[in-house]
């Protein structure tokens, strides 16, 4: 221990590797993936990584940066980081780190009362409660403000009524954060609140929506008079925007979040496993080409994961600002999307058409369809160029014909209220 009774991080690294290795399995083949899985797989993998989140909690290593009064750690960055590095090769709980962890967990350590927050962040620590974010509604998840999911109040209570979509995991997660319209008469900005959704609530009814790939992880909420208590209310009344702006910061932090564990590197070749393993399946080792291209996804992948470093020790520092977190999306956003391309391209034939004998070069064509994913999901790469160009380079504001209207007058065809 130092001084200030903090531990020393490479203390800290030392008994993360013992414990790691000593508890955890290790990650036989590429990280989580789209494609498809049957349910009773999916529910195993979310069970498993349940009982892995909470072996942390148990050992001491779940919420390294959440502090102490709610069960979390009370270490720095650098700790998590550490234990991120040791974690390389390991199994790890991904589903329970975004959106439960960044933005769900942050938000509430931001904005929840005291009661919220010991209700809640100890659970999410220990596995218990899997949370998701409820934003996008079927009018658009890129002007999140404009949303359409309505609150009205009775009494103690809030009625919500409405549709939100493309929610990752609603299907197996346990709570939500919900943004609903509270005012329509003033501009859209101004009538916003947010929820604490318990997603087995009466009126509450989750679709699985199948993608591409066969996958059936998204989902659509519908909400039919869901009574939500004035206690599960986040941030003042019409004032979930102060809310909104911080969930969505959080939201572009993903994996870059101190709040996140996941080994360092995740991303370097993307979330599919190793581009070497698929040069080598493919039978291309000696070709030229593919040796170029995989140069060229590895080279990608180290850029992307400097820069988003950096760009999150220059927010955590006050170095840079929070709109920075868009220049470390839109970087990696670009180059997972490049680096399935490769993928594909180095692959061949077996991207297309394969057999069980192909290993990582594989199914490499369902992920070229699927790659523009990570481009949309957590905000489009246009909107993040559109936060980088107006909150960091300071350029003009695109031109809003709603900005001072209030929200009943805007008109929204047949959606509107
Ligand atoms: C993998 C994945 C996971 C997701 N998980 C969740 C989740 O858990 N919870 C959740 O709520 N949502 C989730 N989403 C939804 C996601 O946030 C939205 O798809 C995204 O915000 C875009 O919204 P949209 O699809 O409605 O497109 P729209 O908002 O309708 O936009 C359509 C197109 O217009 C462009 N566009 C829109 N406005 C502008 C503008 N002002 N300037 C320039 N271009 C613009 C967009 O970039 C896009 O290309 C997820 C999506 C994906 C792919």
């Amino acid at each position: 221990m130092s001084d200030d009774n903090v531990e020393d991080v490479e203390a800290f690294r030392q008994r993360a590797r013992e414990w790691i290795r000593a508890n955890l399995r290790r990650a036989d083949g590429p990280g989580q993936t789209l494609r498809g899985k049957d349910e009773q797989q999916d529910l195993a993998e979310v069970a498993r990584e349940r009982e892995v989140q909470r072996m942390l909690f148990d050992a001491g290593f779940a919420g390294i940066c959440v502090p102490k009064d709610y069960a979390g750690q009370g270490l720095t960055p650098a700790h998590q980081r550490a234990f991120n590095d040791e974690l390389v090769g390991y199994e790890y709980p991904a589903r329970l780190q975004v959106p439960p962890m960044t933005p769900c967990m942050a938000v509430l350590l931001e904005f929840g009362t005291e009661e919220q927050k010991q209700r809640h962040v100890p659970a999410i620590l220990k596995g218990e409660e899997i949370w998701m974010q409820l934003l996008s509604e079927p009018s658009g998840g890129s002007d999140v403000a404009g949303a359409l999911t309505s609150a009205v109040r009775e009494g103690d209570e809030w009625l919500l009524n409405g549709s939100k979509i493309w929610t990752s995991g609603a299907w197996w997660a346990d709570w939500g954060l919900v943004l609903a319209r509270t005012n329509w008469d003033v501009p859209k900005h101004r009538g916003l609140s947010v929820f604490i959704l318990p997603l087995n609530a009466p009126g509450v009814t989750v679709h699985r929506i199948e993608m591409l790939n066969g996958n059936r992880e998204f989902c659509q909420e519908f909400l039919s008079d869901v009574r939500v208590p004035d206690s599960d209310r986040i941030g003042d009344v019409d004032d979930g925007w102060t809310v909104g702006v911080r969930w969505l910061f959080h939201e572009r932090m993903q994996h870059n979040s101190p709040y996140v564990t996941r080994p360092t590197g995740a991303t370097r070749e993307g979330e599919k496993g190793s581009i070497l393993k698929v040069v080598r399946d493919a039978g291309r080792i000696d070709d030229p080409v593919a040796r170029e291209l995989a140069g060229e996804a590895l080279e990608i992948g180290l850029v992307t994961e400097a820069l988003n470093h950096r760009v999150a020790r220059g927010i955590m520092t006050g170095t840079m600002s929070d709109q920075a977190a868009a220049v470390g999306r839109l970087l990696m956003c670009v180059s997972l999307s490049r680096q399935s391309t490769i993928a594909f391209e180095i692959a061949g034939a077996a991207g297309g058409a394969w057999a069980d004998d192909d290993g990582e070069a594989a199914e490499r064509g369902t992920d070229f369809l699927m790659r523009q994913t990570p481009s949309i999901g957590g905000g489009t790469t246009e909107m993040a160029r559109n936060v980088i160009a107006e909150r960091v380079l300071g350029m003009p504001r695109e031109q809003a014909l709603d900005r001072n209207v209030p929200f009943r007058e805007v008109p929204r065809g047949s959606a509107r209220q």
